[in-house]
């Protein structure tokens, strides 16, 4: 009988992304997959080491399978960026673990599981590479609309804050055939949305292929409708990207640009190589060439961060108003050149309270911009039921704001496009009613953001 595998995912969408990678290659090899921990031999996590957050669910979890592991044969594996980057720790204080596999050593999982399961042995695999990028390795995905390709993997920016050069190694980039081939298998198999990953991914470089030429490409498979990406880096946003994302009607105009900080100082000792100055530029000059959404990340209370220098990152956030916004409070990350050259000396109420108050604030904003879509027509992709009821279907626009609404057209089914009449929003959704025509079977209608509604 095959091993079962129980496989957990903590973090970002690159990780979602590996996970996939990963069952690929341990199915190739006979592995099956359980969703139950219970019936499971092996049980694996996908860790994050970006935040805190995500690193202490990850050392509570293993401190619950302590029990399962005393009561039964069990292999206990963690993968991703805290095997990586903590893994002299891990060999040290977490005995249960038997495998240990960073984002570059995926290949030798399967051999690794083996020898822990049928001989007890230890397995390690943590060597950062400059090449791999797990060419022709094709995701196992579930079956949707939406689906994730990595175009480029590692880092090269070494942001004071961030452990992803050291977890995740140095910038690659994949070719592109292969990437294409990937969006073409999708379209085949009925996805509609395709997200382009990568740590850095306006970066991406193979041959003379760059980014804006990779997203066209990807953007131009026929049957693929929507294109988005994550995350660029605003020190080299180029102007042919801008150009695509202004110009095909395939890739979404929304652009999610991180700027940490609204003050020099700080911005300087993280290391972002921009200035507040060149950031609001840049969103001066996309905004200048079409209606694009735009979200961003910020970190609250980074090392020396005082309340005028905060207060600087409020007023941007007021200025630019974001469609979204993902607020964090600074956490010392290990390893990291912050770690190594500045005290962690903002006291953790005051990271607590700056972070409150930005999100009260982008709340205010988000609602404002969702309310004023009230009455008007949007265009969705449906993705599935809602969250909260199977009564209700959910989807995105073109901005990426979630849309809810009822289920009282049968004919609709992930996949279709529909016109949706806003009839009410709070900061994060709109809900709303269909409009004739509907379902927009496949074909995404698009040129604006938005539509005046013209009556069902
Ligand atoms: S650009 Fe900076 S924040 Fe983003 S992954 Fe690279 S080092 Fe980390």
């Amino acid at each position: 009988m095959a091993y079962r595998i129980f496989l957990q995912t903590f973090g970002c969408q690159m990780n979602e992304y590996d996970s996939e990678l990963v069952r690929s290659l341990l199915k190739a090899r006979g592995f099956a997959f359980t969703e139950d921990q219970e019936e499971a031999d092996v049980i694996l996590m996908n860790t994050c080491a970006i935040r805190e957050h995500a690193h202490n669910r990850v050392f509570s979890h293993l401190a619950k399978l302590k029990t399962l592991k005393r009561q039964r044969n069990l292999v206990v594996g963690v993968l991703g960026c805290m095997a990586q980057n903590l893994k002299t720790e891990l060999t040290e204080t977490q005995p249960l673990v038997d495998v240990l596999v960073g984002p570059d050593g995926y290949r030798r999982l399967p051999d690794l599981l083996i020898s822990a399961i049928e001989h007890q042995a230890k397995g390690l695999a943590v060597d950062l590479s400059e090449y791999e990028t797990y060419e022709q390795i094709l995701p196992d995905r579930a079956a949707g609309v939406n689906a994730w390709i990595a175009v480029m993997r590692g880092c090269d920016n070494f942001c004071t804050f961030c452990v992803v050069p050291y977890t995740r190694g140095r910038e690659r980039s994949r070719n592109p055939e292969g990437i294409i081939e990937e969006a073409q298998e999708l379209a085949g198999r009925g996805y509609k949305q395709i997200t382009l990953l990568g740590q850095n991914v306006n970066s991406y470089q193979y041959g003379t292929w760059d980014f804006a030429r990779l997203i066209t490409a990807v953007a131009d498979v026929p049957g693929i409708q929507r294109v988005r990406f994550t995350s660029p880096h605003p020190k080299d946003f180029p102007p042919a990207l801008l150009d695509a994302v202004a110009g095909h009607p395939h890739i979404c105009r929304q652009i999610h640009l991180p700027v940490q900080s609204g003050n020099n100082r700080v911005l300087a000792g993280m290391g972002r190589c921009y200035t507040r100055k060149e950031y609001v530029g840049l969103v001066d000059n996309i905004r200048r060439r079409a209606d694009i959404a735009l979200s961003t990340d910020i970190i609250s209370g980074f090392c020396g961060e005082t309340e005028n220098e905060y207060m600087d990152t409020y007023g941007l956030v007021q200025e630019i108003e974001y469609h979204s916004a993902f607020i964090f409070k600074y956490s010392e990350r290990k390893n990291t050149i912050a770690a190594r050259k500045y005290p962690d000396d903002v006291p953790e109420p005051v990271k607590s309270q700056r972070v409150t108050r930005l999100v009260e604030l982008q709340k205010t904003i988000s609602v404002r911009k969702n309310m004023a879509l009230l009455g008007e027509t949007v265009h969705v992709l449906v993705e599935g039921n809602a969250k909260k009821s199977r009564d209700q279907w959910m989807g995105h626009t073109e901005s990426n704001v979630t849309v809810v609404w009822e289920k009282n057209h049968t004919a609709t089914q992930p996949g279709d496009f529909v016109s949706i009449q806003v009839t009410d929003a709070t900061a994060s959704t709109l809900y709303g009613t269909p409009v004739s025509p509907f379902p927009l079977k496949g074909v995404e209608k698009r040129n604006s953001l938005v539509s005046k509604c013209l009556g069902p």
